[in-house]
């Protein structure tokens, strides 16, 4: 098919990650026409799934928060007219996530601030205070961030430094002297890939909240958020379209955008643009002349998150029981240590989670393993590209590569579950590079653009941008995961749609 300057759309979406699918889902429904362009065979971005040995592997959805009746993103799914659609796995009340420690001893979250309190206190009967304390301020964080709390307006968290420049690691250490208490409190900010010097406590406040709000696991995948928003999308007229790759733009006299072009040189036009992906992407795509130069070097120089070495593990038959928690694991004692690993002991972090599988409730028939890993330990392939859509060769020196590192990994897996070794059917792994392949970005980043209590405006990056309809959407914007993605495609929209409006909606739905 050739769309050349045939239809104009009110609305043309570079990307199918959940915010450029949250985007054209709120677009459409207002009745807008939506054309989404995605480079890859399969839609969703960090939602894709993969299947291998008839075992299916998230790529970059584990678990999800904020899913309790009236939480906000309990709400922004039935906005979606989503949510009874979707299968999903409660995790433990009393344990839904594990920070696990090298001594074998384990601390547990319970979901809910009464249940995390009675454990903690039960593990650290003499910092009762502390941990209230530390709650406390986490509610309080969450309270000034208006569309997190489904209001349409509130005071500007984004001009108020006690917010923006507190940082988390600090912060914790100032309301305890319990060097293990301290740990435990941070021990899963592999969520926001924490980094001790720069991660603002707001980030680690806003994530934790949610995930004792309702966490919940993604029944059989995480690719069906993509999957129902996509029905929905086209229920309402939009246009999702895969193997399109966006490369460059086309601009008319007033420095308007009038058309994006494909990498086969079809032409998409619209009145208003769209970019899901990283802006940094989204410079080169639109042209390094058309954004101012400070601009341009502020977001080529922001600090993107590490990222991820990610083993799969497939299971014989009824060997490995399933896990209805995930596990934050630490070989050493500080839990922000982690990231800046060195070559001989790691993974020294990493997350352990077995996804559920519907035919097979009471045995895992995978486990996920996701580890840290610098973009610079696959330089030497940088040039090779691999993607279903855009197949190519990786070297046999690639592979081995891998599969050191996967024994590195086995080897790390057996000292925490003795014995898994022999119940493993087949491995699998992801490197920086299928990241950076997968998503188009330019490292294989975790979560992209890193906040920084440090230099907090120098990481806000706006939804409008200097080409006057040309907009940003996605992890970078407001925050990464699913719920940070919902936030800013609302952001995004609010550019095209009435505010008070649209948030009421969402709470009426
Ligand atoms: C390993 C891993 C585990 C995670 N686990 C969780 C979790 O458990 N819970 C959670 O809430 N969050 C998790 N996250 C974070 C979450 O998945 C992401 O923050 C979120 O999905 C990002 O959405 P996005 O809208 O920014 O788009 P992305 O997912 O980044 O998608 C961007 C899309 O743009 C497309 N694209 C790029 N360039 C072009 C182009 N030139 N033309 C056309 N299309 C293009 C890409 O192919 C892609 O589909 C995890 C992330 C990773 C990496």
């Amino acid at each position: 098919m050739q769309e050349v300057s045939g239809k104009e759309y009110d609305f043309v979406i570079i990307g199918s990650g959940l915010g450029g699918l949250a985007c054209a889902y709120i677009l459409a429904s207002e009745g807008h026409s939506v054309v989404v362009l995605e480079k890859n065979h399969q839609i969703g971005g960090h939602l894709q799934v993969y299947s291998r040995d008839k075992t299916i592997f998230d790529t970059g959805v584990h678990y999800v928060g904020s899913m309790n009746k009236g939480e906000n993103l309990y709400q922004f799914f039935k906005y979606f007219q989503i949510l009874d659609k979707m299968k999903l796995k409660r995790l433990d009340d009393e344990k839904f996530d594990v920070v696990r420690f090298d001594d074998g001893s384990e601390y547990a979250y319970g979901q809910g601030y009464d249940q995390f309190i009675k454990n903690m206190t039960g593990y650290f009967p003499d910092e009762k205070a502390a941990i209230e304390t530390y709650c406390d301020k986490i509610k309080e964080t969450c309270s000034k961030f208006p569309l997190y709390n489904l209001q349409a307006s509130g005071e500007n968290y984004q001009m108020d430094s006690g917010i923006m420049e507190l940082n988390a690691h600090d912060y914790i250490a100032s309301i305890t002297t319990n060097e293990k208490l301290r740990n435990v409190l941070a021990g899963s900010n592999q969520l926001y890939a924490g980094v001790k010097e720069m991660t603002p406590f707001y980030v680690h406040a806003l994530i934790m909240n949610s995930y004792f709000s309702g966490a919940y696991k993604f029944v059989d995948g995480g690719s069906q958020i993509a999957i129902q928003l996509s029905r929905g999308i086209r229920n309402f007229g939009g246009k999702i379209l895969k193997r399109k790759k966006v490369v460059s733009a086309q601009f008319n006299e007033a420095g308007e955008v009038s058309g994006v072009v494909l990498e086969n040189g079809d032409i998409f036009r619209g009145k208003q643009y769209i970019s899901n992906v990283h802006p940094a992407v989204t410079i080169d795509i639109f042209g390094d002349e058309r954004f101012l130069t400070v601009y341009r070097n502020r977001i080529r120089n922001l600090k993107n998150s590490i990222s991820t070495f990610l083993v799969h593990l497939s299971f014989h038959q009824n060997t490995f029981e399933y896990l209805n928690y995930n596990i934050y694991q630490h070989h050493i004692e500080d839990v922000w240590g982690g990231i800046d690993y060195d070559q001989e002991t790691w993974p020294q972090t990493y997350f352990v989670c077995t996804p559920y599988c519907s035919k097979n409730g009471k045995y895992a028939d995978s486990m996920s393993i996701m580890t840290y890993m610098n973009a610079d330990e696959t330089s030497q392939w940088s040039h090779t590209r691999h993607t279903i859509a855009e197949p190519g060769e990786r070297e046999d020196s690639y592979e081995a590569f891998k599969k050191c590192k996967e024994a590195q990994v086995l080897k790390r897996i057996e000292e925490v579950f003795s014995g898994i070794s022999e119940k493993i059917k087949a491995v699998h792994s992801a490197s920086p590079l299928t990241f950076r392949d997968y998503i188009g970005n330019k490292d294989g980043s975790l979560y992209g653009v890193m906040k920084n209590s440090a230099s907090p405006t120098r990481t806000q990056i706006n939804t409008k941008t200097r080409i006057p309809n040309l907009h940003l959407t996605g992890q970078n914007i407001s925050m990464h995961g699913i719920l940070g993605v919902t936030v800013s495609a609302f952001v995004t929209c609010f550019a095209f749609v009435d505010k008070d409006k649209l948030i009421q909606k969402v709470k009426n739905a």
